[in-house]
């Protein structure tokens, strides 16, 4: 069993790394990289389907569903705040991501 937490380990290390390889791309050439970016989020969510793992939620609140770009706000994706306790993000492609903010997301961390 300890073969398979060090495969787990692996496997989101490799998740975290696409996703800055992909970020770093989104951010140095938002139009010209977008095909090599979203292909590594898609590595990265092949690799977390055939590894059984999660990405992690501050990776996955920052990938677009429908087109697997990484959200950016200013690069490629408007943000609109409304009223309540809610983020839209609006990607390039034209889907929406909604995102609420919870009480735990705005207490400043205790330290
Ligand atoms: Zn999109």
């Amino acid at each position: 069993m300890k073969d398979e937490k060090l495969i787990k380990g692996v496997a989101i290390w490799r998740i975290s790394r696409l996703f800055e390889l992909a970020e770093e791309d989104t951010r140095k050439d938002p139009a010209g990289s977008e095909t090599l970016a979203k292909r590594y989020i898609y590595l990265a969510k092949k690799i977390s389907a055939h590894y059984k793992v999660k990405i992690p939620k501050e990776m996955k609140t920052r990938i677009c569903k429908s087109c697997n770009a990484v959200l950016i706000p200013g690069v490629n994706c408007r943000v609109r705040i409304t009223k309540g306790p809610l983020i839209i993000y609006i990607c390039n492609c034209g889907s929406e991501k909604k995102e609420y903010i919870t009480k735990k997301d705005t207490k400043p961390s205790a330290k």
